[in-house]
């Protein structure tokens, strides 16, 4: 890099704080918290919830057979970029089991990001399969958040013990929309495009998936990945997680415009991709950083935010949202990484036996080949076509 360059980007960096990767002020889930431990019911001081509103989520909390702790809060920049981590984020301030429920206003706008820890570990069904396969919440109103709060508590119950759903209540749902001819040939015209296009792409991803599962798991008795493979496989497995999520979320909105529907394609092909990794190589740290680097991104395309390339020296760094040269070559880096080459010492890269993955042999593996998605842009297609190949 011309020394010029490279002064000015230490000159520019020299001011940045160094963060942590999760750093994030902790204000808003401290005062939650804080607030929970005389109600369970947290309304943020700038909102004005009727009453009434309140009264519902109260009722129904009080039925759920497990504590709910709910916040109501208001849209903010710094809230968008932490909502979907915030039940994660309060429950390890609580460290109780239970429903946890953030619903976020913007506007007139409610949207819940909910997960429900039980006691005990993972038993019955997952929140979010209930969620994905309730067609209902679909005709929920949306411009008050007791409905929104009462269905996920209802929907809480099903997947806690398997009670089946309750039909939603009719104040709840969404008057019929006037011009109702035309909106139903909208939707079956989209059905058909996601027929084509993703949903049959998802489908077939989603068989290469279970095929490799059932393929694969007696490998890994006896193969006890080491703790730091755990800890990137246990944030992997939630970030897929948390995209799905988001993902369907994205596609309840009522309509979803050009651009709502690219991102849409954009996450399910990096979500597609990410679960693609976990099943086909359940226990390497190729994989495991690749799938969640690829779920990461899931999140931020069904989110509706710029998807960066990853540091190009460790697919776990934050997003390689600066530029350094490399042996010539143009690389995505970390603020990190990018600090320390700026001061000449090496960037802490991603080692898999001891060595650097970039002396890898890229004919062995695309996330080597691509630099996770680096260096070019069709990480995830060079994934699910390789297994298309293996087949
Ligand atoms: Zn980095």
């Amino acid at each position: 890099m011309p020394a010029r360059l490279a002064a000015a980007l230490f000159a520019v960096l020299a001011f940045l704080p160094v963060v942590p990767a999760h750093a994030a002020a902790p204000e808003v889930p401290d005062r939650i918290a804080a607030a929970w431990r005389t109600d369970r019911l947290y309304v943020d001081d700038r909102l004005t919830v009727p009453d009434s509103e309140l009264d519902r989520i109260r009722a129904a909390a009080k039925t759920a057979g497990f504590p709910v702790y709910i916040a109501l809060v208001p849209q903010t920049p710094y809230l968008r970029k932490i909502q979907y981590d915030l039940p994660t984020l309060l429950q390890a301030r609580t460290g109780q089991p239970g429903l946890y429920v953030v619903q976020v206003v913007s506007g007139d706008y409610w949207n819940g990001i909910e997960e429900l820890y039980r006691p005990g570990g993972l038993k019955g069904k997952s929140l979010i399969s209930v969620i994905s396969a309730d067609k209902q919440r679909l005709d929920l109103v949306n411009d008050r958040p007791a409905p929104q709060v009462v269905r996920t508590i209802q929907q809480a119950q099903t997947a806690y013990d398997g009670r089946p759903l309750p039909p939603i209540a009719a104040e709840d749902r969404e008057p019929e929309r006037p011009n109702r001819g035309s909106s139903v040939t909208d939707q079956e015209d989209r059905a058909a495009f996601i027929g084509l296009g993703a949903g049959g792409f998802i489908g077939f991803v989603l068989t290469l998936f279970l095929a490799f599962r059932r393929k694969r798991r007696p490998r890994r008795v006896g193969a006890e990945p080491n703790s730091y493979v755990t800890e990137i496989r246990r944030q992997a497995d939630l970030g897929i997680r948390k995209a799905a999520h988001a993902i369907s979320r994205l596609e309840a909105k009522p309509r979803l415009t050009l651009e709502q529907l690219d991102q849409r394609d954009d996450a399910n092909r990096r979500l597609a991709a990410a679960r693609a990794l976990r099943a086909d190589d359940p226990d390497g740290l190729l994989a495991v950083a690749g799938a969640l680097l690829l779920s990461r991104q899931a999140q931020r395309a069904a989110n509706g935010a710029k998807v960066p390339p990853p540091c190009f020296f460790d697919p776990t760094h934050n997003f390689g949202t600066t530029h350094v040269d490399w042996d010539g070559v143009e690389v995505p880096a970390c603020k990190l990484c990018a600090t320390r080459m700026a001061k000449g010492q090496a960037p802490r890269g991603l080692h898999v036996k001891s060595v650097p993955y970039w002396t890898l042999d890229p004919a062995d593996s695309p996330l080597v080949a691509t630099g996770f998605g680096a260096l070019t842009d069709d990480l995830p297609e060079r994934i699910t076509g390789r297994l298309d190949d293996a087949r």
